[in-house]
């Protein structure tokens, strides 16, 4: 442990106190490694009238005119009358107004004042600034540090400008001479890393852009090592310890389905796959395998073929479904291929009668089934295979880890289980999040696969969408109306669809129509769905449920409301529900004429291209550093201060491939302590860290995950 920050100048017991209860900051190393979240160029200064509110923090220099106390009780406030010399602005207190007011009135000094400036009825205004004399011997210069603070942090009198004053003290008195170096040698050399010492000074007091970048980059190299390291180590030790069934025959099913029954030439992309499974398959390990693959990429074929080496050598499949709907469109398209080679396969939901139920139930300890294709009732306690040999997960994200749990334990050796997801993550992230999850992906869609004409529409086209729309209708082609659910419980949106059926209903008169949304009773749900896969519908106007999987390959139009509130990965997802039969499909987007510049080059992201990996790089790159809450969290469930793993892909990669080496060479790899100097094996992070930053990845991909689909 290192020294308690009480003993620095500038702290005491009550700052103390105040820093580890609300920021976790008990000692130096914590203290150190409290990074800005950004910072600004402070050799600028603003004119009033040239202010703008675009969330940044700007400064400006002048003097105050004169103080006034506004308001009552809770909205009381002290606001000082600012000039810059040619105009005017307004700076407000909330709290604390005779403090402020004594500090700043009857003076005059010239101040710098630095915050947020917002406009109000035409009067600029920031609120609790940061305020400075201006000091013409000592010219601000440089970039600033804005370090991250609670409300309540900040409330108690917690500022950037505190942070920056402990800090540089700390570092004048001891210019850091007690950080250790906390990487080996080799790597600083290899990476051409930063060393801590200069890095640490650069995050809180950057020499500029570019040292910033170097020491920002040398942090993050570190905390994704040691992450790499711990969850390289997590997975060597699961594949040591998990014996997983032998299965090195490809048999008659096999083969029989290959050479005869297969519609299709498999893609190059789907053949390695298969070949990475059957290296599994074989290896005498547990497989636990992530397939990731777009909307169409064929994971399907994927799957069966895996399932019909497991059946060849003797085992049983299950593939497990999220919903109901997807479970039965597996069973159709499954059961058409394996009618043909003589493999039994059943559907089993919670809407299978009882018979029935008895009847799959006796197959399958007999060991006669030979594939089930189920929702989450597989994984309920009664169900027992004979020998379940593979399991096949479709769409990870909507079973949790306990319930994949509980599949494993049917057996005494585990089944192997692949994972499927059309989740667009980077590979490396995948790794590092998946944890001890290996990863295959699907990068090439099957040949002939028409792209999907996507075109973004104001209010003004909205007419010509309609008639489109139509047309297709006329041609015997489906449709899909999509409005957004921000909230399964969101009431609003919810009339929004409501009311959107109704308008529709005037304008596409004599269309039969159905509609689903997440807080209609399942049996409803399914009698809606069904509507519109029989052909019954020809318009079926949603909630994000249809988001995954559902396939009607006659619907070839998709309209999108209201296209700005969706993530692009999603929007990804949504318009994969089109563009599945012979016919060219299109998906026309929704928006605000008056959307921010972003949203319209977001949107025409969409409509430039239909790659999903793309896609989901272009979305983070566009949500950028800016997302804090997001980074905040994942740096939580990781204990990652300023690496981000899903903006820091190249990184990660650098990361594993230095950690991967590293194991190679040592088995137990120890970490010194930055300012105590002792070593330690570097903390393991937890698997419900895992689960977080899982679960948030998700949402953050395919946000809106409709959860009550699945409860
Ligand atoms: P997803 O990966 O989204 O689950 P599917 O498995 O549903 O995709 O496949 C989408 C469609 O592509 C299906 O109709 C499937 O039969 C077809 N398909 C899969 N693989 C190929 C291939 N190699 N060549 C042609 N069509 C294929
Ligand atoms: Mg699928």
């Amino acid at each position: 442990m290192s020294m308690d920050i009480k003993y620095l100048k500038g702290i005491g017991e009550a700052r103390a106190k105040l820093l580890a209860d609300e920021l976790k900051i008990k000692s130096v190393d914590d203290l150190l490694l409290y990074f800005p979240f950004r910072y600004v160029d402070r050799s600028v200064f603003h004119k009033i009238k040239d202010l703008v509110d675009n969330g940044s923090l700007m400064q400006v220099k002048g003097r105050f005119v004169r103080f006034t106390k506004e308001g009552e009780g809770r909205r009381k406030r002290l606001i000082g009358l600012f000039t810059d010399g040619d105009s005017y602005m307004e700076v407000v207190w909330f709290s604390n107004p005779t403090y402020f007011e004594k500090t700043y009135a009857n003076n005059n000094n010239e101040y710098v004042i630095f915050g947020k400036p917002t406009e109000f009825k035409g009067v600029w205004n920031m609120a609790h600034p940061e305020i400075e004399i201006y000091n013409p011997d000592k010219p601000f210069t440089g970039m600033s540090g804005i370090y991250p603070l609670t409300e309540k942090a900040r409330k108690k009198g917690l500022s950037s400008k505190f942070f920056r004053t402990v800090i540089e003290n700390y570092y004048l008195q001891t210019k850091f001479e007690k950080v250790r170096e906390t990487l080996p040698d080799e790597l600083l050399k290899a990476y051409h890393l930063m060393p801590i010492k200069e890095a640490l000074r650069n995050l809180h007091f950057p020499d500029d852009p570019r040292a910033l970048q170097k020491a920002r980059e040398r942090m993050k190299f570190e905390e994704l090592y040691y992450l790499e390291l711990n969850i390289l180590r997590l997975a060597k030790e699961r594949f040591e310890r998990n014996k997983g069934y032998v299965m090195s025959k490809v048999g008659d099913k096999f083969n029989a389905f290959y050479s005869n029954v297969l519609p299709f030439e498999l893609t190059g992309a789907q053949k390695r796959v298969v070949k990475e499974i059957r290296g599994d398959l074989l290896s005498g390990h547990q497989m636990n395998r992530l397939l990731q693959g777009d909307v169409g990429s064929g994971k399907t074929m994927v799957a069966f073929l895996s399932m019909l080496l497991a059946i060849d050598n003797g085992y049983q499949a299950a593939l497990m479904a999220p919903t109901e709907i997807l479970a039965s469109q597996h069973y159709e398209t499954i059961k058409a291929w394996a009618d043909k080679i003589g493999v039994e396969v059943r559907l089993l939901t919670g809407s299978t009668k009882a018979s029935e139920r008895r009847e799959i139930d006796e197959k399958l300890r007999s060991g006669e089934l030979d594939i089930l294709i189920g929702t989450h009732t597989l994984i309920e306690d009664k169900v027992a295979f004979k020998k379940l040999g593979i399991a096949v997960i479709d769409e990870q994200h909507r079973f949790g880890v306990a319930q994949r749990a509980k599949l494993w334990e049917k057996g005494s050796i585990f089944p192997h289980v692949l994972v499927m997801t059309a989740t667009p993550i980077p590979r490396t992230l995948a790794m590092t999040v998946y944890g001890d999850l290996d990863v295959s992906v699907i990068d090439e869609l099957p040949p002939g696969r028409k792209s999907v004409d996507t075109r973004l529409f104001f209010e003004d086209g909205r007419n010509m969408v309609y008639r489109m729309v139509m047309q297709q209708i006329q041609e015997g082609r489906q449709a899909y109306i999509v409005y957004p659910l921000i909230h399964e419980n969101d009431k609003l949106e919810l009339k929004s669809l409501e009311k959107g059926v109704e308008r529709l209903r005037t304008i596409f008169k004599n269309v039969e129509m159905s509609y689903v949304h997440g807080q209609m009773k399942p049996a409803e749900k399914d009698f809606q769905m069904q509507r519109f896969v029989s052909g019954e519908a020809k318009i079926l106007v949603a909630t994000t449920v249809i988001e995954v999987g559902v396939n009607v390959p006659n619907a070839t139009v998709m309209v999108i409301e209201n296209a700005e509130r969706f993530g692009l990965s999603q929007l990804h997802q949504l318009r994969g529900r089109v563009g599945r039969g012979a016919d060219k499909s299109f998906c026309f987007l929704m928006s605000k004429q008056t959307g921010s510049k972003d949203t319209k080059k977001r949107l025409g992201i969409m409509t430039e291209t239909t790659d999903g990996f793309l896609i989901s790089e272009a979305d983070l790159k566009l949500r950028g550093p800016g997302d804090i809450e997001g980074t905040m969290q994942s740096g939580v469930a990781f204990n990652l201060k300023i690496a981000n793993l899903a903006q820091d892909g190249q990184m990660v990669t650098l990361a594993r491939e230095a950690a991967l080496a590293t194991l190679e060479q040592f088995p137990v790899i120890y970490q010194q302590d930055m300012t105590s100097g002792s070593w330690k094996i570097p903390d393991i992070p937890n698997r419900e860290a895992l689960q977080i930053i899982l679960r948030e990845l998700h949402l953050r991909f395919a946000t809106d995950v409709d959860w009550s689909l699945i409860s």
